[in-house]
């Protein structure tokens, strides 16, 4: 993959190294408050796509040689995706100012967005803290955990950034032969060396909670780093989505992992699922593979992810795989949202323990029956309803509630992007319930489960 990877970034190089135009640009809210935003530039015909971040104070600037450009302005799921056409002619300068419409405030509902799994350049991720803090801002996270592998080396860095608008909370990516998780809150370094045995595991495990941090297990059925020791389960999170593409997809690991967090949760096991970014380069140079002819880029897909039931899958779906290539691995794709009272670091990682919490790679996605939030418990003696609101920046094309498992209820949205609905679920059909939304591949959300207690009046 490396060698075809750096065949297009030498082209966009080259590309960049003959640019005679320039692009400056200033983002703005509504009311002329200065955003960070993340701005991608796209040439279809040159095979050209660059991705770039807004300074702080919300400006940028890009050098390009002549030609025609679709721009992409985004700053994750409350703001409005704004999608510009521009020509630009020989030493040409275009100035831009980008107003983003806020669609929704969710913090003030309690909402607030994050990732719990990044690295940087302390491990094997491509950017400093500060970079990788740029661009969680430009993604409109509210707070964001740094987990590079077995080591705590960002650590006073990603801190110290904390005065930037984003809650930075420092954790660990314990890695180890027979799998990855994360150790978050923590103040010390967690061992990782020699994990072999179910006692090694649970050893880990005990140091996390003794530094009354949180665990996460990643990645569980990841072709290449699954987490061997899933049957130790006295984590506290499950990775049900790592990376870019949504569990939807069975044969690439997320799939597989939000089966299993089914399971459990059937067998009665209170596991909340995470949806995080597990980001190691905020430009997504994988995204560049979207540029490639479809043979090639399943041929390269074959060597990485040699697995036949998503080759077959992604094989009869180009527009599919294309777009999920597109849509990248940036910070906050996918993230969790947390609901919580006060908006600390000790509230956060608590709301993520109880499940208090969706997941998303877009859309905004709340789900409540009579108050209650996923997370929480309902008790009733006769059937209720789950009340469900949505606001998008995308289409959405369907909606799916989910009861133990089994689809209950699907309903065709028909490319809304704000709309609320209520469903009717009968307690004694399951003890938990979730809500999914679908838009065009790969946008999608999920909630935690609201759980239910069937009276036994009833
Ligand atoms: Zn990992
Ligand atoms: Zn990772």
């Amino acid at each position: 993959m490396k060698g075809k990877l750096l065949l297009v970034i030498a082209l966009i190089l080259v590309s960049v190294v003959l640019a005679d135009g320039k692009i400056l640009g200033t983002v703005l809210d509504e009311n002329d408050n200065r955003l960070t935003a993340r701005v991608r530039f796209y040439n279809f015909q040159k095979g050209f796509l660059s991705t770039i971040y807004t300074d702080w104070d919300g400006t940028f600037e890009i050098y390009l040689s002549k030609g025609e450009y679709e721009i992409e302005v985004t700053k994750g799921s409350e703001f409005e995706r704004k999608i510009y056409q521009l020509k630009l002619e020989d030493d040409e300068e275009i100035r831009l100012s980008i107003t983003l419409k806020r669609l929704c405030d969710l913090t003030k509902m309690g909402w607030f967005g994050g990732d719990t799994h990044m690295h940087t350049i302390y491990s094997d991720g491509k950017q400093n803290p500060e970079e990788l803090a740029l661009a969680c801002s430009a993604a409109g996270l509210s707070w964001a955990i740094l987990t590079d592998h077995n080591t705590l080396g960002g650590k006073d860095e990603w801190l110290s950034l904390s005065n930037r608008g984003i809650i930075t909370i420092i954790g660990e990516e314990v890695t180890t032969k027979i799998g990855h998780l994360n150790a978050m809150g923590i103040a010390k370094l967690v061992q990782w060396q020699p994990a072999q045995s179910d006692d090694d595991i649970k050893k880990i495990f005990d140091e996390i909670h003794s530094q009354d941090a949180l665990t996460q297990i990643n990645h569980p059925f990841d072709l290449k780093n699954p987490f061997e020791k899933l049957h130790i389960e006295s984590y506290d999170l499950i990775e049900i989505w790592n990376g870019g593409a949504p569990p939807i997809v069975k044969g690439l690991g997320n799939g597989e992992a939000q089966q299993y967090w089914y399971k459990l949760l059937n067998e009665g096991k209170r596991i909340p699922a995470i949806a995080a970014s597990d980001c190691h380069d905020i430009y997504s140079a994988y995204s560049l593979l979207g540029l490639l002819p479809f043979e090639i880029v399943l041929q390269i897909l074959k060597k990485e992810l040699p697995n036949p039931e998503f080759l077959e899958y992604v094989k009869n779906n180009e527009q599919t795989l294309r777009n999920w290539v597109k849509y990248g691995l940036f910070p906050g794709t996918p993230r969790t949202y947390v609901n919580i009272n006060q908006v600390t670091e000790k509230s956060i990682l608590q709301a993520l323990k109880n499940g208090k919490s969706f997941m998303t790679n877009g859309p905004l996605l709340l789900a409540n029956i009579d108050g209650k939030q996923p997370g929480e418990e309902v008790s009733s003696s006769q059937k209720v309803f789950i009340d469900i609101d949505v606001i998008s920046n995308q289409p959405i094309k369907e909606l799916r509630v989910v009861q133990a498992g089994k689809p209950v209820c699907s309903m065709v949205i028909n490319d809304k992007e704000v709309f609320s609905c209520r469903v009717q679920i009968d307690p004694t059909e399951g003890e938990w319930v979730v809500v999914e939304v679908f838009g065009d591949y790969p946008v999608y959300a999920i909630t935690n489960p609201i759980y239910l207690k069937a009276n036994k009046s009833y």
